[in-house]
């Protein structure tokens, strides 16, 4: 059975950056990927992202991974009116508001960074390979999958807490942020709107979309919208059609004819969501740490007590499990 001193279990932007952290001080560290693909939830399609979008001034931490790789932040953009469609499908344009003023975005998309993690882990990254069993037996830990069994002295889930309790351990039941979600992303010439004076931005009681911003990239090259649905709208037959006719009835006609369309949807995805997680929680949870044991550690966004649920808090989640792994590097 091949050994190795920790396995962390996920590669989502938290795993990757303990994985990292943990191989540039010469650990002998294994990480375990259930997708053909690093990144988690943080997930973009020819620049595009299709999973988070923003990290903010106070994400000091994630500044600093993305100057780390050379990547540049740049704000969303915030200037004009906002649309608002109420639950009847009346439209009015004369709000002068941003909804997401302050935010950044990632130039070329918030996957150069995972991607830029997981080149850094080598052969210690091993995607396709999903953990269905876990056990502690003696002074260690199996790691049981389809084709592989691995003997770890220490464990890291780093994965949302609701995947985590699959494994039969102790945790809390936290929303697993965004979860529930699905986002489309129409991409045009140019980002046409801004030339009637609106920013992209749209509420909408009336749907598929419930809330647009815009996705351009940062030069301007073509431009494009995204949206989050409405729940469950993406699982609709018809739901790419009727939220393009939306886009056309918020933004003129230039928006029925795009370049492309994106969609994913979280909420089918069973390596981020939970049955659970398909309700929508009122608001943003209130996450916390997750005590370790004597081999079982704990990162992940949901289990950081500071910006949990969000990038940043995947970042500290993996910086809190890096500090308990550095007691026992003997
Ligand atoms: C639509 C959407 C929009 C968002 N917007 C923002 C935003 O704008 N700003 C922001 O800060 N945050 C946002 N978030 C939240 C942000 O994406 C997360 O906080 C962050 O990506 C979590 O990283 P993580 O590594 O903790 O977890 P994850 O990215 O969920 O990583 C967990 C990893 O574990 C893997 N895994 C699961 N089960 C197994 C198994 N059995 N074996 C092996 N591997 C397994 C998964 O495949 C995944 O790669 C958004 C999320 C979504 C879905």
């Amino acid at each position: 059975m091949e050994e190795t001193e920790i396995c962390v279990i996920g590669a989502g932007l938290s795993g990757l950056a303990l994985g990292t952290a943990l191989r540039s001080e010469g650990r002998d560290v294994t990480i375990l990927e259930a997708r053909d693909r690093a990144g988690g939830r943080v997930l973009s399609q020819q620049g595009y992202d299709l999973g988070p979008s923003w990290i903010w001034p106070h994400n000091h931490r994630m500044l600093a991974l993305a100057s780390r790789f050379g990547l540049r932040s740049f704000p969303q953009y915030a200037s004009g009116r906002l649309v608002f469609e109420d639950g009847e499908g009346a439209i009015r344009s004369d709000l002068d508001f941003a909804t997401m003023g302050g935010a950044l975005r990632i130039e070329g998309g918030l996957m150069r960074v995972t991607d830029a993690l997981a080149i850094q882990l080598g052969q210690s990254l091993r995607l396709d390979h999903p953990v269905r069993r876990v056990t502690e037996v003696g002074a260690g830990v199996t790691l049981l999958g389809d084709n592989f069994e691995i003997r770890a002295a220490r464990v890291v889930f780093a994965l949302p807490p609701r995947l985590t309790a699959g494994f039969s351990v102790a945790v809390p039941d936290v929303p697993t942020w965004m979860a529930g979600h699905a986002k489309l992303i129409a991409t045009y010439n140019a980002p046409f709107w801004r030339d009637s004076g609106l920013n992209g931005d749209a509420i909408s009681h009336y749907g598929p979309l419930a809330e647009i911003h815009d996705a351009s990239p940062v030069d301007t090259r073509v431009g494009a919208l995204f949206g989050f649905t409405h729940p469950g709208a993406a699982r609709q037959s018809g739901f790419r059609d009727s939220a393009i006719a939306q886009l056309t009835r918020l933004f003129g006609p230039l928006a029925a004819t795009p370049n492309d369309v994106f969609v994913k949807d979280w909420s089918d995805d069973l390596t981020t969501v939970t049955q659970a997680d398909r309700a929508r929680p009122a608001g943003h949870p209130a996450y916390s740490a997750i005590p370790p044991t004597a081999r079982l550690t704990f990162a992940g966004s949901e289990a950081s007590p500071i910006d949990g649920g969000f990038l940043e808090g995947a970042l500290a989640a993996a910086e809190a499990a890096h500090v308990i792994l550095s007691r026992h590097s003997d």
